[in-house]
Parts: C-alpha cells; structure tokens; sequence
C-alpha cells in the first residue's frame, strides 16, 4: 500500500478552474496569469541570447550579471546594500518558497500561515513533516490579528510566513505590520518566508513594504520573488531567493540537488533590461489602470466589490446574487455565464467560506470588457 505524504491534498483549484474554462468557453479571469503579451523588448532579448550562443548552464546561484542587475535595483529601490551572493535565481517563486521551507523545516517544526493563503504553502510545509497553525486574515479587510499571532506561538513555532501584496485578497502590509513582524520574529528567533512575488503590483501611491528594507528582519528572512509574475510571463517560471549569506548557503545545498541552474537565455535578457528603471517603474500604474477599468465596468453589477491594494487580483462578494458556497457559484457562473473565476474559500484549508470570488484583472481590456458585461447582466 502507497502511503502518501500529502493524503489531504487533492487537485489545485487552478487546474480545475482553467480545466473547466476551457471545457465551458468561458473567459477565464481565474487562474492568475496576463491574456496580453508581454513586453516585447525583454522577448527580443531572449531571442538575442539564444542567437548569441547563451544557451549552456549558468553557475548554480544563477548568472552573475543578472544577481548584480537584481542588487541595483535593490539598492535604487529600497536604499539598501544586498550582495549579489545572497540572490539565488530559481525555477519560479513556488520553487523559492518551496526550497525555504525544506532549507529550514523538520518534521514536527510549526509554521504560523494566514488564510486565505495561496494553495501551496500548506502542502510544502506538511511534506517537509512540519505543521501549519492556520490563522484566518480578518475579513473583510483581510488584515493580520498580530494578538492571536502571539498567542499562537509556541516552543516548536520555527517560522512565519507572509504575502504582501496578498494572493487572493490584494491586500498589502504596512509599515507598522512590518514593525510589529520583526519584533514577534526576533524575539522568538523565528525565520520569515515572504512571498513578494506581486511587488511591483502596488497601487494608490501605496509603498511596498518589502522585508529588503528592514535589515533585523532581513537577517531571519527568505524573500521570495517571481520573475514570471511582474514581467507578464508566467510561463517563464523563473524567480530568485533573496537571504543573508549564511541562509543563502544551506537555501543552495537544497536548491544544487533540485534544479541546479534555471534557463538561461531568460536571465541573460533580464540582467540588460533590469538596467532600465522604467522597466519595473511602469509596471504598478500599467496595472491599476486594468484594476480601475475593471472596477468602473463592474459598477453596474450587483458583486459587491472588495478594495484591491496590489497584485492582479480584486475580489466581490455576492450577497445579492446568490447564498450559494462560493466553489458552487463559481463553477455555475463559468458554465452559465461564461466567466470563470476563483472561489478564495478554496484557500482555507478548514473550508471557511466568506462567499466571496476572486477575479484576475491582468487581461486586454477587451476580455474585461465582455467579462464584465457577461457578469454585470446576472
Ligand atoms: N506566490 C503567490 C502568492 C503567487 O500568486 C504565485 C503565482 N503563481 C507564486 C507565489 C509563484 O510564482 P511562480 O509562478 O513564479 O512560481
Ligand atoms: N498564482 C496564480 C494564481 O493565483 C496561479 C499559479 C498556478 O496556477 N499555480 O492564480
């Protein structure tokens, strides 16, 4: 008998999701990723380094020219000095995330996750042997209980982990979140993962509060980031770990064994176009204008929408349209009204449900518009 070690774990909600989609012919605003194509000059530089013969490994820790591109940004951004030798690029942010917790788990250790949490936070800590303490975001403003926090630490907690701006409700940290994180972190001598793969989705003149930029917490911390999801190519799965040099070389020992080294030709193009600040300066208003198209056709429907701070997603309770679960609704709505979306119960792990859906907005203003007259009619 095959004993597995994730018994709980089933299909992910994107898969099904953009299964049925695709089975319905409904336009898809569930799964998180752009229907417009990304920018072409970064496609150009990847095609440039294929032609120039960039097309054999890069050192284990990623290529070098790109980890010195990532240290400028950081100091432009966030005025602080992260050497090249703490950047380690992987195959995406789930890697990255993924590759944190098995750096730093053993079986019996308690990780302190919000929910709703993105879905694979819970199966990589339960496959590593550890154990997650759910505490639920407030609802609706999905914000941190710093108390229940506290209270929830005990002698086997080995870490937290945190997402801003957050996947699925678009809520960001602020800066006395970031306060109050560092001080429960060092006194318990704790380690952070930080999921900040929607860091340049931020809007509102709002700032993000990247772990970078706050050094005590920096020096217990993983941060994690996603290439694919900023730049509009999710496909490319490349991301990067940003940790202290001594973190950064037990992150390796795992990483070296996994996937070595990650494509090539997509970092040779990154290091060059990392270099020009409007690359990643643009991409935050670029954003909040799909967020605010969307919000201006949906003001007409009876979706109570939610504030959406970052990411690409925005999310609407449906209290008077229907007083079904929200997975139901969900699959109802894809096949009747031609719209899939994400019901974010399906980020509680103990089947919470606030009824609410969860819509990505990342797409040509074409597919929002009929998106958007197809659920404004309901
Ligand atoms: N964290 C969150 C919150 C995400 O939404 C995503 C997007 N899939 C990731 C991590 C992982 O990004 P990647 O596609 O680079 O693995
Ligand atoms: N991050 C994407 C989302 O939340 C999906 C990533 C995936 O399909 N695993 O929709």
């Amino acid at each position: 008998m095959f004993t597995s070690k994730l018994p709980h774990t089933g299909t992910s909600i994107f898969t099904s999701m953009s299964a049925l989609a695709v089975e319905s012919n409904a336009i898809n605003l569930g799964q998180g990723f752009p229907d417009f194509p990304m920018d072409q000059q970064l496609a150009e530089l990847t095609q440039k380094a294929i032609q120039d013969n960039f097309n054999q490994y890069v050192p284990m820790a990623g290529y070098t020219a790109l980890r010195e591109s990532l240290a400028e940004k950081f100091h432009f951004l966030y005025n602080t000095s992260i050497s090249p030798d703490s950047i380690t690029i992987t195959p995406g942010g789930t890697y990255a995330i993924y590759t944190a917790f098995t750096t730093i788990l053993h079986p019996g250790d308690e990780v302190i996750v919000f929910e709703p949490a993105y879905d694979s936070y819970i199966p990589n800590i339960e496959v590593n042997g550890a154990i997650p303490i759910r505490i639920p975001l407030e609802f609706p403003s999905y914000s941190i209980n710093w108390d229940t926090v506290k209270s929830s630490i005990t002698p086997k907690t080995k870490a937290i982990i945190v997402n801003s701006p957050h996947n699925p409700t678009g809520s960001v940290l602020t800066h006395d979140d970031m306060l109050i994180l560092t001080d429960i972190v060092l006194k318990n001598n704790l380690y952070l993962i930080s999921d900040e793969v929607y860091e340049h989705l931020i809007f509102d003149n709002k700032q993000h509060q990247s772990v970078l930029k706050y050094p005590e917490l920096f020096e217990r911390s993983f941060v994690c980031f996603s290439f694919g999801k900023v730049y509009n190519c999710t496909g490319w799965k490349l991301g990067y770990c940003v940790a202290p040099s001594h973190l950064t070389s037990e992150f390796r020992k795992v990483h070296q064994f996994n996937a070595f080294c990650c494509y090539t030709p997509s970092q040779v193009a990154l290091a060059t176009h990392l270099k020009n600040n409007d690359a990643f300066l643009s991409l935050a208003p670029f954003m909040q204008a799909k967020r605010d198209f969307f919000l201006d056709a949906m003001k007409d429907s009876k979706f109570s929408m939610l504030p959406s701070s970052g990411s690409y997603f925005i999310c609407a309770t449906y209290e008077n349209i229907s007083e079904k679960p929200a997975k139901e609704l969900a699959i109802e709505l894809t096949k009747s009204v031609g719209v899939a979306t994400i019901p974010v119960s399906a980020f509680h792990t103990d089947g919470k449900d606030d009824k609410v859906l969860r819509f990505c907005f990342a797409k040509k203003e074409e597919t929002i518009r009929e998106a958007t007259k197809r659920l404004c009619a309901i």
